[in-house]
C-alpha cells in the first residue's frame, strides 16, 4: 500500500478538503498512474452531495483522469512505464457476462466497478477517484492517450467525450442529420464538437443567451433559446436526434415536441428527481425516449482515437485542487467554459 494525497467530501453538506488515501501495490495485471489532470464532471457534484443517494463517504470524486504510467505488474501487455494513459468512469467489471463480452462493460450484469464511490469486483473494496495524485487500475480499464493533443483538454474526453460519442454512434448519426444538443455544459460542448465532426447539422438548445457565440465557435450551426416559447413553437418537428445533457429538473415533453416523426431523444443528464411525461408526447410521431450511460472500454478507445484524428479536445478552465469547491458552485451556476480541469501538480506541493 502507498499513501497518496487526495481531496474528499466527508459528508453531503461539507466542502471537499485534503484527505490521505491508501492505493494498493500494483498486482500482476495492474497499472500505476501518476495523475496529471482530472476533469470536474457534474456527476462528481451529484455524488459528493449525495443527490442520487447511496454515496459512500468519504468520497474522492474524479473520473476524467489523464496521467503517466509509473509502474506495471508482471502480466501487463498493453502499457509500459512512461506511457500517457487515461481512466474514465469504470475501473473494472466481471469480464465474463454477456454485456462484458459484447464490450458493454458499463452494463456489466454483476455491476461494473465505478471509479469512485463504488466497489471493486470483490464487492468490498471501496474505490476512490481522480482527485488524487495517483491511482492503480487493472490494465483493461486503462486507455491509450495520444501525445499529440494537450492533455488537460483530453481529460474530459474520458467521461464527457465518451458519454456523448456513444449515443451519436449508436443512433448512427451521419452527414446532414439534424441533431440538437440541450444544455451547453461539459457534456453539451463535447456533443456539439463530436456531432459536427460526424457531419451533422447541429443546433444548440440553451437557456443561456450569452452562450450563443461560444456555440458557434464549438461548431454548432444554429443556436436556439429554450426560454423563448415562440422559438420552441417554431422548432416543432425539426430534429432527428436530441441529446439532452441537462443536470436539473426540466420538462422532457417540451423537447420531444421538437422531434420529427421517428425521432429519438436520448437522456444523458441525470436530474436528482423523476420527471413526468404524457404518452401523447411519444405516440404522435412514433417518437422514442432513450437513455445512454458512458460507453464501453473498446468504444472509449475508439472515441479517443477519433478525437486525436480530428484534433478534438475539451475547452477547459484549469484550476488548482484547492479551488474545487468554488468550481462546483460555478458549474451549478452554469458558469464554466466548458469544463473545469484540476492541475494535479497543485496537490503535490
Ligand atoms: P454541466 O457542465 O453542469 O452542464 C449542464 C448544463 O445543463 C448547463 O450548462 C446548462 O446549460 C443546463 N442546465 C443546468 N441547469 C439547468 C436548469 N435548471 N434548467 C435548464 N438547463 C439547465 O454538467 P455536465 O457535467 O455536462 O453533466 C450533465 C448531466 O449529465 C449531469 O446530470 C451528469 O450527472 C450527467 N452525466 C451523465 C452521464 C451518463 O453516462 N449518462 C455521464 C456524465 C454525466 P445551458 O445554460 O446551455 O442551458
Ligand atoms: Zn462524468
Amino acid at each position: 500500500m502507498k499513501t497518496v494525497k487526495a481531496f474528499a467530501a466527508e459528508k453531503a453538506d461539507q466542502p471537499l478538503g485534503p484527505f490521505d488515501l491508501q492505493r494498493r501495490t500494483p498486482g500482476p495485471s495492474d497499472v500505476e498512474i501518476e495523475i496529471l489532470y482530472c476533469g470536474v464532471c457534474h456527476s462528481d457534484i451529484h455524488t459528493a452531495r449525495n443527490e442520487w443517494g447511496g454515496t459512500i463517504y468519504p468520497v474522492v470524486p474524479g473520473h476524467e483522469i489523464v496521467g503517466k504510467v509509473t509502474a506495471i505488474g508482471s502480466d501487463v501487455k498493453n502499457h509500459k512505464v512512461g506511457d500517457t494513459v487515461g481512466v474514465g468512469c469504470m475501473v473494472d467489471s466481471c469480464g465474463t457476462c454477456g454485456n462484458c463480452e459484447e464490450d458493454l462493460e458499463q452494463f456489466c450484469e454483476k455491476g461494473m466497478s465505478g471509479t469512485y464511490s463504488s466497489y471493486l469486483q470483490d464487492k468490498k473494496t471501496v474505490t476512490y477517484g481522480g482527485y488524487s495524485t495517483s491511482i492503480v487500475v487493472t490494465e483493461k480499464f486503462v486507455l491509450k492517450v495520444s501525445d499529440k493533443l494537450p492533455l488537460e483538454g483530453v481529460a474530459p474526453l474520458l467521461c464527457a467525450g465518451i458519454t456523448t460519442y456513444s449515443p451519436l454512434r449508436h443512433w448512427k448519426v451521419k452527414k446532414g442529420d439534424k441533431v440538437a444538443v440541450v444544455g451547453l455544459g461539459g457534456l453539451g460542448h463535447m456533443a456539439v464538437k463530436l456531432a459536427s465532426a460526424m457531419g451533422a447539422e447541429v443546433t444548440m438548445l440553451s437557456r443561456s443567451p450569452e452562450k450563443a457565440k461560444d456555440a458557434d465557435k464549438l461548431g454548432a450551426h444554429h443556436f436556439e433559446l429554450t426560454t423563448d416559447l415562440e422559438n420552441m413553437k417554431r422548432l416543432k418537428g425539426t430534429y432527428d436526434l436530441i441529446i439532452d445533457t441537462v443536470s436539473a429538473s426540466h420538462d422532457y415533453s417540451a423537447y420531444l415536441n421538437l422531434l420529427r416523426t421517428d425521432g429519438v431523444m436520448v437522456l444523458l443528464g441525470v436530474p436528482p428527481t423523476p420527471e413526468q411525461i404524457h404518452a401523447t408526447s411519444l405516440i404522435f410521431g412514433r417518437k422514442s425516449l432513450a437513455g445512454s450511460l458512458i460507453g464501453g472500454i473498446k468504444e472509449t478507445q475508439e472515441m479517443l482515437d477519433f478525437c486525436a484524428e480530428h484534433g478534438i479536445v475539451s475547452d477547459v478552465e484549469i484550476i488548482p485542487m484547492d479551488k474545487i469547491n468554488e468550481a462546483y458552485e460555478s458549474t451549478i451556476a452554469g458558469d464554466v467554459h466548458y469544463r473545469f480541469v484540476i492541475d494535479m501538480a497543485s496537490l503535490k506541493d
